[in-house]
């Protein structure tokens, strides 16, 4: 048969839906046309694709049946709700494809609640009309000893708003040895700048002096110090220092924002489990007017957006315009309100970050017995790994961890079973190895985490 013929037999939207795979799926049958014109566009494409080609000078074409088929696969997948749960196998603490900080179960709950009608901006003392930040606000200030904050949609909404609202008119000056680009192509100087606010580079990529600084300021109305969150600079270097530049700052009355990307908060025991990531807090006492942080990095809360810092400064973000589109909505607001409170308690480590930070080689190696000996594994799979701490935060550090590595035939098929399995798990795949790290599964009961496994 020839080419023309084949193509000639794809079957027709109409006929396809009166197939009974397609009957009575309680669905509008406007949806399911469409999804039946894509997949019969779609075989088409693959027929023609297949003559271009020669690989096939007459292809054969899928029949009613097949289509069919197709159409409930894709339709079933829409009726899914997206994102599903995923156990963090990766030994990557914040990993920004699987969503970065797992949520307290307080911060959960506080979620849940907040998804109905909730006193979002009412006092219900009073009955008036009242602040959706009324109760953060305050708890917020004193856990990052500031004198204001403001929370908006995430670190990037952070960064834009404090430079839209603070580097009018003349733009604000970033050393050239600061123009990170954080994950997916973005760039935090064209963040910044996204509001018509221009960042003006100074320096060069390794040297940034203070009389660029200076200089700049004969133009610039604020200074931008963006931390090296994802990258490390060593060699031939020079950096002002953040004090230096809050006392010119001061000196010559401009705001220093900072953008610090993660928001570790300034407790003894937070700090030992991030040696190094400088805090909201310190930032501040370097004299920075206003920094901006990730709620989602080591907070260990929901994604959002921090500014912490002068209470002028702050005021000028709230009454900017931006601040309404960038606001942080209710579901975020409740879990962080909830993560906050477990930040006002600490070493309770009720935070799912904190706790794969802290957790001990001893408690991970005892677990990775435990486990492996109820799966019937071989003691040698447990095994010595290094986590990461990712999310932007903290590069280069590495953390001593434990890991299973599966006795499985093909790493790359088990971790697609894993993966396509509900819950699904994602693991790492080294050296053709599937590694199981136990550090970011420690919010996760044994019984789940064997559940997953056994189907290897
Ligand atoms: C992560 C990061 C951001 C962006 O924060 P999001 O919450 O992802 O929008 C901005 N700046 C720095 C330095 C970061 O590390």
């Amino acid at each position: 048969m020839s080419a023309a013929d084949q193509l000639r037999r794809l079957p027709k939207v109409d006929r396809t839906l009166e197939h009974p795979t397609l009957v009575e799926l309680g669905v509008r049958r406007s949806v399911v046309r469409r999804l039946v014109a894509e997949a019969i566009d779609g075989e088409r494409e693959r027929m023609l694709a297949a003559i271009r080609e020669a690989r096939e000078p007459s292809p054969t074409v899928a029949d009613l049946d097949a289509i069919a088929t197709r159409v409930r696969a894709r339709l079933d997948d829409w009726l899914t709700p997206h994102p599903v749960p995923v156990l963090n196998a990766t030994g990557v603490v914040l990993h920004t494809n699987l969503g970065r900080a797992p949520l307290s179960a307080e911060a959960r709950m506080a979620a849940l609640a907040a998804a109905g009608n909730c006193d979002l901006e009412l006092d219900l003392e009073t009955g008036k009309r009242g602040s959706r930040l009324a109760h953060l606000r305050p708890l917020l200030a004193a856990l990052f000893e500031a004198e204001d904050v403001l929370v908006v949609n995430n670190g990037a909404a952070a960064l834009l708003l404090a430079c839209s609202a603070l580097g009018v008119p003349g733009g604000v000056a970033l050393s050239r040895g600061q123009h990170v680009e954080i994950g997916d192509g973005f760039r935090v100087a064209e963040m910044a700048a996204a509001g018509g606010v221009p960042v003006i580079p100074i320096g060069s990529t390794n040297r940034t002096h203070l009389r660029d600084y200076e200089a700049a300021l004969e133009r610039a109305s604020a200074l931008l110090w963006v931390h090296r969150s994802n990258f490390e600079q060593t060699g031939f270097v020079v950096d002002v220092e953040l004090a230096t530049l809050g006392q010119l700052a001061r000196d010559r009355n401009v705001p220093l924002i900072a953008d610090l990307g993660s928001g570790l908060v300034d407790h003894p025991e937070v700090r030992a489990s991030a040696p190094g990531e400088p805090s909201v807090t310190s930032y501040l006492e370097q004299g920075a007017t206003i920094v901006g942080f990730s709620g989602d990095k080591l907070l260990g809360g929901p994604q959002a957006g921090l500014l912490a810092g002068s209470a002028a400064a702050i005021a000028r973000c709230r009454r900017h315009p931006l601040a309404r589109a960038l606001r942080c909505g209710k579901l975020a607001l409740a879990a962080l309100h909830a993560t906050a409170i477990a930040h006002l308690r600490p070493g309770a480590q009720t935070l799912p970050v904190q706790a794969m930070l802290e957790v001990g080689g001893d408690t991970l190696r005892r677990r990775a017995e435990r486990l492996c000996a109820q799966l019937g594994w071989s003691p040698a799979c447990v095994r010595e790994s290094m986590a990461t701490v990712g999310g932007g935060s903290l590069p280069g550090r590495e953390l001593a961890s434990i890991a299973l590595v599966a006795p499985v035939g093909s790493a790359h098929d088990a971790a697609a079973l894993l993966r396509r399995a509900r819950p699904a798990m994602v693991a790492r795949v080294h050296a053709d190895e599937l590694w199981i790290d136990l550090r970011t599964l420690v919010d996760v009961d044994d019984e789940t985490v064997l559940a997953a496994l056994r189907r290897l």
